[in-house]
């Protein structure tokens, strides 16, 4: 006997094929899973696990019922598996032996269309890396919208997380000899499904997407991401748009840690939308549009035209607030236009998604009437020609019927009077259900029973009932006699069921009718496809500045001014995200940083609000080069190139890395790659170690940001004596936040002012926080004690050389006098070495 039965002989081949996916075999009404599969998809799902007989040895199995199982396959994906589709690819009926099947399709988290599995403010990227040389060509497609572009990322593979780093990016593809521990980060830090493909020739139906590019490198990165999909669906789509180019030096380059420490899209503590600068931005109203945002967030703009133009547009949105109102109301009207064009391409259109489509477009007018109304001409481009949509509009309009089910298998999706054949088969259907109920008033005019009733089921079809207590007068020449119930009797008549044959076969008919008619028409929309992808494109402009114009106003945001000096200059500057949740005032708080000037050294005690001031104007320099405005009186800023932040405490754990090693990290990535355009927010550097350690790195680092990069740089920090590189720096400028102090009591006012502090009142902090009395009041001795001796320490320093890096220097102070005290004093020449030994074992 075989070891297996020939069904799981084909299971295997066709699992051996299929290793990284949970296969899902058809089997009658269930999809099934056997051997690891079933052990994990069983924990996964939490469905029983049974088994079967393979053959020799009984396998393990488990199932979901075939119309069930978009559930569970949903539930898959969304933990990053993957699901091959296997079918029964021909009649069992007339089968011989095994049925034949086959894989139809693999479902991944990167390549899903399923609305239900998509969510809907955010794209879908599937993401191919494909190293050359020391660089890297990133491909990314969403096969939901069919948008896709490619760009370069040179030279450094930390870069290329932080280029994917809050990416909505669900998958990616990479060549089987990619470098493992590379492999294990991507894995890490984005938490994506891991794909392979070696294919690097682009498929012969998509050559026509990559035309455009010349650089075979590129064709290369997509050759191995299209034929990822191709394989995968086993489909031709044709919604793909043509790729782009993404030249990544038209944008302003965010780091993994500045996105992250910005908190731009997603909080440090809960990674979700709350307290982010993206929640305060979005206001928009289409899905389109909130996809929209996501994207200019996170890349910010460095073309002063380009970015002064959407300033413009802004404006003339909070100019015109009526017209401004009546877009707002319009968009409500518009669904998903760009998804929807996917769907046609994929096939799962339905007819209710046409109507969505056709109401969208039927704002339309509305729209242009409004937006003709704003005398600008950079309002007047947001929208195309609208030609194209009025031929889809008619279209839909004349074909999809008004509220039209789900399923486009069982009619009653095209509209009356559209085709003249289903017209008439409805035709002959009403006309026979006229004649059914007029029947019953003939009848019972007829036998004189008033009782006697007309009814259908699915069984007998048409009959005519009438109560036991009636039956006598029923005439049984004409009547014949098909269902008996407890208190009654059906009965047929031979025109009756002449009448349902013809209705019957006038629905059978129009309900195969309306199939192809709606298949005509899905066909035909096709071709406007590209159009439908440029009106998403326009309408999620639209909406992202009318966003920026609703949030400008509310918030009283001001226009910023974009300056080529090298200067920042912002008045009364606020937190964006911080205003929005405080109870209190919010205090302004202002920039000045003039040519001459690229560093500030802000001093001030924990809590005081240095980290907010620097953040605060990182999001402000965000928000300005996106095209929105700002929160200040006024703003006046450079177009900065990069943004470097080393902020807060965001440990990275999960890495295993101390914060002092991030710290590190972080600064380091800051001043190789910070030009003298780029921005870099430093917030206590040198914290995480040892004090001397700590404060001669946050000298160093201050001074090479000062003579070699000139980027405009805030640094904070709680050594005071930094405050002396003032003197020494020409480009460096003291401030700090100040403090008041009241009867002992530390009142903090937030503001800014120039100058360096002068105290620390960590104590304060703490006292704030609510320590116990006894560790407040001997923390106060000691600092007092503390403060003492680094007096004499200061006294001392003139006459001697400090070593710098001694960490437990401070304490021992006191001792260390001693000692040199009592070297000084013993006559060393005059003694034998046992009387030094002696001495220095005393010591
Ligand atoms: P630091 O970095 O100096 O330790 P933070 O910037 O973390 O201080 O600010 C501490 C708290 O003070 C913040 O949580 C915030 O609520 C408040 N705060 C900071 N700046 C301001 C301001 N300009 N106006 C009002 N409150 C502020």
């Amino acid at each position: 006997m075989a070891k297996y039965t020939p069904m799981m002989e084909q299971y295997i081949n066709i699992k051996q094929a299929n290793k990284d996916s949970f296969l899902f075999f058809r089997l009658g009404d269930f999809y099934e899973m056997f051997f690891d599969d079933a052990l994990k998809a069983s924990k996964e799902l939490e469905i029983t696990l049974t088994q079967r007989d393979g053959g020799e040895e009984k396998i393990p199995m488990c199932g979901v019922p075939y119309h069930s199982a978009e559930r569970y396959i949903k539930a898959l994906i969304e933990k990053g598996y993957k699901v091959a589709i296997c079918e029964q690819v021909e009649d069992p009926k007339v089968a011989k032996g095994v049925v034949k099947r086959e894989v139809v399709q693999v479902i991944t988290p990167g390549t899903i269309m399923e609305d239900s599995m998509l969510s809907e403010d955010e794209n879908n990227f599937i993401v191919s890396i494909t190293p050359d040389q020391q660089d890297y060509i990133l491909t990314y497609v969403d096969l939901s919208t069919g948008e896709s572009f490619v760009s370069i990322i040179e030279n450094n593979f930390k870069d290329v997380l932080s280029e994917l780093y809050n990416r909505p990016v669900r998958e990616i593809v990479l060549p089987g000899d990619f470098n493992d521990e590379m492999r294990e980060e991507l894995y890490h830090y984005l938490n994506v499904t891991i794909s392979f493909e070696d294919r690097e020739q682009i498929p012969d139906d998509y050559q026509y997407l990559v035309d455009n590019l010349s650089d075979q490198r590129l064709i290369r990165g997509f050759g191995r991401v299209f034929q990822y999909i191709y394989h995968s669906q086993k489909r031709f789509l044709l919604h793909l748009q043509q790729v782009e180019y993404v030249e990544l030096a038209q944008y302003m380059k965010l780091d993994l840690y500045s996105k992250r420490n910005l908190e731009l899209m997603e909080s440090i503590r809960d990674k979700s939308k709350k307290g982010t600068l993206l929640s305060v931005l979005d206001r928009t109203s289409t899905a389109m549009g909130a996809r929209r945002l996501k994207k200019w967030i996170d890349r910010p703009l460095l073309s002063k035209s380009i970015i002064e133009n959407r300033h413009k547009q802004v404006q003339a949105f909070i100019d015109h607030f009526f017209e401004r109102e009546e877009l707002k109301e319009a968009l409500k009207d518009i669904y998903d236009i760009e998804r929807l064009a996917g769907r046609v391409s994929y096939g799962n259109v339905n007819a209710r998604d046409l109507l969505q489509l056709k109401r969208s477009l039927s704002t339309l007018p509305r729209i242009k009437q409004t937006i003709d109304q704003i005398e600008e001409s950079t309002i007047q481009s947001l929208l195309p020609d609208l030609k194209p949509y009025e031929a889809i509009f008619k279209l839909l309009d004349k074909g999809i019927a008004e509220e039209p089910p789900i399923s486009i298998t069982e009619g009653g999706i095209i509209k009356d009077g559209y085709h003249q054949q289903l017209d008439e088969y409805r035709e002959a259907s009403r006309n026979g259900k006229t004649w059914v109920a007029n029947l019953e008033a003939q009848e019972r005019e007829h036998t004189g029973i008033k009782s006697l009733k007309v009814g259908y089921n699915k069984v007998f079809g048409y009959y005519i009932e009438v109560t036991k207590a009636n039956i006598a007068n029923v005439d049984l020449s004409r009547y014949e006699r098909k269902q008996t119930l407890t208190n009654a009797e059906r009965y047929i008549t031979p025109e009756l069921k002449e009448k349902e044959r013809l209705i019957l076969e006038a629905n059978d008919k129009s309900v195969a009718l309306e199939y192809d008619l709606f298949i005509e028409i899905r066909e035909q929309m096709k071709e406007y496809i590209p159009s439908l992808q440029l009106l998403a494109d326009k309408i999620s402009q639209i909406d992202v500045l009318l966003s920026f114009a609703i949030v400008s106003e509310e918030n009283n945001y001001v226009q910023p001014n974009i300056v080529q000096n090298h200067s920042v200059n912002v008045e009364n500057a606020r937190h964006p995200v911080v205003e929005q949740v405080m109870k209190d005032e919010f205090v302004p708080n202002s920039f000045q940083l003039d040519q001459n000037t690229n560093i500030l050294l802000i001093t001030g005690p924990n809590m005081a609000g240095k980290s907010t001031y620097m953040r605060q104007l990182g999001l402000i320099v965000i928000m300005a080069q996106i095209g929105c405005f700002v929160p200040a009186h006024s703003a006046n800023l450079p177009v900065f190139d990069q943004i470097f932040t080393r902020i807060g405490a965001a440990d990275d754990l999960v890495s295993g890395q101390s914060t002092f090693m991030v710290e590190m990290l972080e600064a380091e990535h800051a001043v190789r790659n910070a030009s003298k355009d780029s921005l870099i927010l430093f917030d206590e550097i040198g914290r995480g170690t040892s004090t001397y350690d700590g404060m001669a790195l946050a000298q160093s680092i201050v001074e090479y940001i000062h003579h070699h990069i000139g980027a405009k740089t805030l640094f904070s920090t709680h050594y005071h004596e930094l405050t002396a590189l003032e003197d020494s720096l020409d480009h460096l400028k003291n401030v700090h936040v100040e403090v008041d102090e009241h009867e002992g009591e530390v009142v903090f006012l937030h503001h800014i002012k120039e100058g360096k502090a002068d105290k620390s009142y960590g104590v304060h902090v703490a006292k704030l926080a609510n320590l116990p009395h006894d560790i407040i009041d001997r923390a106060n001795y000691l600092l007092e004690t503390y403060e003492a001796t680094s007096s004499i320490r200061e006294q001392e320093s003139s006459e001697e050389q400090l070593t710098l890096f001694e960490e437990q220097r401070e304490v021992k102070f006191t001792k260390d006098v001693e000692v040199i005290n009592q070297l000084k004093e013993s006559n060393l020449l005059n003694m034998t070495p046992m009387d030094a030994m002696n001495l220095l074992y005393e010591m």
